[in-house]
């Protein structure tokens, strides 16, 4: 099968564009213990032009060592990373590369050291408004249905996160709301807090992004 690199890098800049898409994203979720996290509409068009100017790259991988792992993105490396065989045949969701794109733009932001759990809760809250905005017939209510109750882990997380956008719309909720979804975040994921003021200044050579690209295989989603 042809490779569709190119093309899904091109796909990728325009979803992240997309006001269809993106222009529903608009939340912030506070932190005691950090600074807040705030998802805007331009954060994704950030993304987006970083992807251009290859500030971040997207790298494909023949597997993850983790079967349930579909994606992730790597803060270190500036970098997307997504399976190839899920690529060349068209099988990543644009609500996958949303919550993704999600991880990049407070990446790209850059505001110190943020909390690792808000920050997922902030990508699956965002991969779930994209997957209830593109729910409009009872097929794809259904599809969507069976999709989120797989039993896994990242979809119990989807799970709480749909929940959540559901019952909020316009992103009001409060902390208490929130915390369903974080409780489960912290009950599977285990990372503390990262920085992510770093951005701009990465250089990285080719040999440490092969061998950061082991560890990813290793230890999967980040
Ligand atoms: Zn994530």
């Amino acid at each position: 099968m042809a490779d569709r690199y190119e093309e899904f890098r091109s796909e990728m800049i325009a979803l992240l564009r997309d006001s269809r898409y993106i222009d529903i994203l608009n939340f912030q979720l506070r932190s005691n213990e950090g600074p807040n996290i705030h998802i805007y509409p331009n954060a994704y068009r950030g993304v987006a032009d970083a992807i251009e100017r290859g500030i971040i790259t997207i790298v494909c991988i023949d597997y993850f060592d983790d079967e349930f792992v579909q994606a992730g993105y790597i803060n270190g490396l500036n970098a997307f990373i997504f399976k190839r065989s899920d690529v060349n045949e068209q099988k990543v969701q644009r609500a996958l590369i949303i919550h993704e794109a999600t991880h990049a733009a407070i990446d790209r932001e850059g505001i110190g050291i943020h909390n690792a759990y808000l920050n997922e809760a902030a990508a699956y809250i965002a991969q779930a408004a994209v997957v209830l905005h593109n729910i409009h017939t009872h097929t794809q209510r259904r599809r969507a249905n069976e999709y989120l109750r797989e039993d896994s882990i990242r979809r119990q997380a989807l799970r709480y996160a749909v929940r959540l956008v559901r019952r909020n719309p316009t992103f009001n909720f409060d902390a208490v709301e929130l915390e369903p979804l974080l409780r489960v975040l912290r009950r599977y994921y285990k990372y503390d807090s990262y920085e992510s003021d770093t951005f701009f200044s990465r250089i990285m050579t080719q040999r440490v992004r092969e061998l950061s690209l082991d560890l990813i295989r290793q230890r999967g989603h980040i």
